[in-house]
């Protein structure tokens, strides 16, 4: 049964939407990782895409959506992270303008890296609420239209393109690990993998300190988690009270829910540098992570994959982590 909300063709026909704009990214096998599990290991080396995460195939699907009257008033976003670029991205090869609403918090080489893209940013208060107020207000005021970070259909149609092209690369596929937070990704991925087979066990990761879907699923309703510094900062952020779409999703097709530590998630991002050659961000690492402390167990000699989901990491904070012994 197909749960409501999203499905397969709208995947299907996002992947041929957002196709010209969007890197086809290569699944690799790991050697390493099949040598230490016994199984096979599939990368989806999502670290490689425009912008250096997945977040532009949810943004430019969603985008491509819009009427031209929509375009022509513009999009808003309200992302410090790897929306935010995407937002900024999609917007600048589709000639739409885009705000992004930011607190004062935001650091300068955030800033930077958005502004770069040619997306305006609009500095307000000291948190990402005040952010979001004013990012409604341009909503109300200017018909601007907000590009939703992960609880849109669209959105997740977008996101389970990279679930199809993984499926694509590797049918045999019996575990799949994806990085946890609004359930965006996670979502999409699930209805892609599922309809390719329903048996396949899908698995969303999160870290320990502030995992608001995990939480929300355990609560039976979404909750708010109190946020805290941490290596996986993507996958920091709530899920929204008023969740609609990516909530009802990752609790119907998510098999099973995993934390890490930090300690856990800077030994995956240490694995996929020495032995894969790869930059990942904490979030993009968890899968890694999941695999190499044992949390996640291959399943009667099947393959596991996961996603490499991003590599926007601070150099400095990455060098640190990388030259730390296990
Ligand atoms: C946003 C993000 C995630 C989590 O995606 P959700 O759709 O919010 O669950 C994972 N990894 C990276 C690199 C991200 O940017």
């Amino acid at each position: 049964m197909q749960p409501s909300g999203v499905t397969l063709q709208d995947i299907l026909a996002a992947r041929r939407r957002i196709a010209p704009y969007v890197l086809r990214t290569p699944t690799i096998a790991s050697a390493s990782l099949e040598a230490r599990l016994g199984v096979p290991v599939a990368l989806k080396v999502e670290a490689l895409q425009h912008t250096g995460s997945f977040k532009l195939r949810g943004a430019t699907n969603r985008m491509l959506h819009l009427s031209e009257e929509d375009r022509a008033r513009g999009v808003v976003a309200c992302s410090t992270g790897n929306h935010g670029r995407a937002v900024a991205e999609a917007a600048r090869r589709l000639g739409v303008r885009a705000k992004v609403a930011l607190s004062e918090l935001v650091p300068e080489n955030k800033l930077a890296a958005i502004r770069a893209l040619g997306a305006e940013t609009i500095i307000v208060g000291k948190s990402q609420d005040e952010a979001f107020e004013e990012a409604y207000r341009l909503v109300r005021e200017e018909g601007m239209t907000l590009i939703d970070t992960f609880d849109h259909p669209q959105v997740i149609a977008g996101q389970g393109t990279a679930g199809l092209e993984l499926l694509e690369d590797a049918p045999e596929i019996d575990t799949l690990l994806v990085p946890l937070s609004g359930g965006g990704l996670m979502a999409g991925m699930a209805v892609a993998a599922k309809a390719a087979n329903p048996k396949l066990r899908v698995i969303g990761l999160s870290m320990e300190c502030g995992a608001a879907m995990i939480e929300s699923i355990r609560a039976g309703k979404p909750v708010q988690v109190r946020e805290e510094a941490s290596l996986a900062d993507s996958l920091g952020g709530g899920i929204g009270l008023d969740n609609r779409w990516s909530y009802p999703l990752v609790r119907d097709l998510g098999d099973d829910f995993v934390l890490l530590s930090e300690e856990e998630i800077a030994a995956g991002m240490r694995h996929l540098y020495r032995e894969e050659r790869l930059v990942a961000e904490g979030g993009a690492a968890v899968g890694v992570a999941a695999l190499l402390c044992g949390k996640v167990e291959p399943r009667n000699g099947g393959t596991v994959a996961t996603i490499v989901s991003g590599c926007n990491v601070d150099m400095n904070a990455f060098t640190q982590v990388v030259s730390q012994a296990d």
